[in-house]
């Protein structure tokens, strides 16, 4: 089903650097929080373009001979996280194809509302889709356009769709990075020090590459990378502003600068409020790690209850396959995070993390401090209750999937055995987002959907 594609994904584009390649894979390294099922880039050496993608972390998919084979000044990557859909090669990205005015690749994070209705139409008259991929719709689009110049097409093709995307189109000689009109998903725009130019989902990348923050690209524009040129800018919608609330809340990485403001010092003002609007007497303040790190750390300063590293987590553990019992489920919880016990034991604990969706891992979370010995467990939530699925690009599951959609928060506490629950409201979530707080899309947490 293609309403079950949410995509969390990343993006980057490099344009007139004769390290390209190496430039993206890097920048992807920076990006891999974002994605983790697939991998990949494609580069172009201005006469033809190739392209590199596959399942696996961006490490595991490239290596050095396979990054000298991705010649040329300017290449395009992604790494790709779905939870459904297909699991084939065809479903990584980029999306490459050849048409009457050539070759382009595509690489889009996001989400399209009336994808399925683009793509029942282009099968209507005759499409054949290789792969259950939104983007794979833009690429019919400009290929079928009548529009003679590609930046025309993109124009027209990008009409017709809705929803959230960042995108980032290479050609054999030119790039193009285009965000929606609300421009919900982030995508920055930076100087690279060798030359050339940079865009990304987040501004980690650049800082991994050493490239200097010019501005975010707004929201409704296209950005045009040609030649040594300055980037040219077309404002192809009037911009409605209506930014990804949870990139703050859970997404986005801590030392990135996201719709023009530090996620770290965001989601530290999280914690602030949330010791504010819901104090407890406790002995310490300890984080679900890493999600729940900068609110813990906001909520411990407000409160001056001392913050202590209670959790540990294990970083090398990838997807593991053991599941049957519930027996191995829970050995697998605690190969993740296991509990700091003579820190624990005997203290009244409150743990924050950045967000309850089905509940099963707070659940796991206090039964693990318990059994560790905490005599009271008090589950901190530095956003408000999850009640609605994204159809904007975030990994949410359906409705009654999530636990505060289907429960009263008494029920959750309960439900988790906390000694106590409280969550972040959203007149203090944005609080703490001090930018203009309309905005911002606030629908995984009150049913107000934009598109
Ligand atoms: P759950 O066990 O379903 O309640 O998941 C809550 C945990 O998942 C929290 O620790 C969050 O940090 C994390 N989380 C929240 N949103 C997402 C997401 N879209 N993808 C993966 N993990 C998430």
């Amino acid at each position: 089903m293609l309403e079950d594609m949410n995509e969390k994904c990343a993006v980057v584009g490099i344009y007139g650097n004769k390290e390209a390649s190496k430039l993206a894979y890097f920048s992807l390294h920076a990006l891999q929080h974002r994605g983790q099922e697939a991998a990949g880039i494609s580069s172009s050496n201005g006469v033809k373009l190739q392209t590199i993608k596959k399942r696996g972390l961006v490490m595991r998919v490239f290596d050095e001979k396979k990054l000298e084979t991705l010649r040329g000044s300017s290449a395009i990557g992604h790494t790709r996280y779905s939870t459904a859909g297909d699991d084939s090669i065809l479903d990584a990205q980029p999306v490459f194809a050849r048409y009457d005015l050539g070759e382009m690749a595509i690489v889009h994070n996001g989400n399209l509302t009336n994808a399925e209705e683009i793509r029942n139409r282009l099968i209507d008259k005759g499409a054949i889709f290789q792969t259950f991929m939104d983007t794979e719709n833009l690429i019919h689009l400009i290929a079928k356009s009548e529009k003679r110049k590609l930046l025309d097409r993109i124009i027209d093709a990008v009409g017709k769709i809705e929803g959230a995307f960042s995108l980032v189109f290479l050609s054999r000689t030119k790039m193009f990075a285009m965000r929606d009109r609300h421009g919900f998903r982030p995508l920055s725009l930076g100087k690279l020090p060798g030359g050339g130019y940079i865009v990304a989902s987040e501004t980690c990348a650049f800082d991994l590459v050493g490239a200097e923050f010019i501005r975010d690209v707004k929201p409704g524009e296209l950005l045009i990378f040609d030649e040594d040129k300055e980037p040219e800018s077309i404002q192809v919608f009037e911009p409605t502003p209506k930014h990804c609330i949870f990139e703050y809340v859970y997404f986005s990485r801590p030392d990135s600068k996201v719709f023009g403001q530090s996620v770290y010092q965001t989601r530290k003002d999280m914690g602030r409020e949330l010791a504010h609007i819901k104090p407890v007497e406790a002995d310490m303040v300890i984080p679900v790690p890493d999600g729940g790190v900068p609110a813990a750390i906001g909520y411990a300063q407000e409160s001056g209850i001392p913050y202590e590293m209670g959790i540990m987590r294990n970083h090398y553990i990838g997807r593991t396959f053991i599941e049957p019992t519930q027996e191995m489920r829970d050995l697998k919880v605690k190969m993740k995070l296991s509990p700091m016990t003579d820190i624990i034991k005997g203290k009244r604990v409150i743990v924050v993390d950045d967000s309850i969706v089905r509940g099963t891992t707070s659940k796991r979370i206090v039964r693990m401090l318990k059994e560790a010995g905490a005599s009271e467990v008090h589950m901190r939530v530095s956003s408000p209750p999850t009640t609605d699925p994204c159809f904007y690009g975030v990994d949410t599951p359906n409705k009654d999937k999530l636990i505060a959609a289907n429960m009263s928060q008494d029920d959750i506490c309960k439900f988790i055995e906390a000694d106590s629950l409280a969550y972040l409201d959203e007149a203090s979530l944005l609080r703490s987002v001090k930018t203009d707080t309309d905005n911002y899309c606030t629908a995984c947490f009150t049913g107000k959907y934009i598109v």
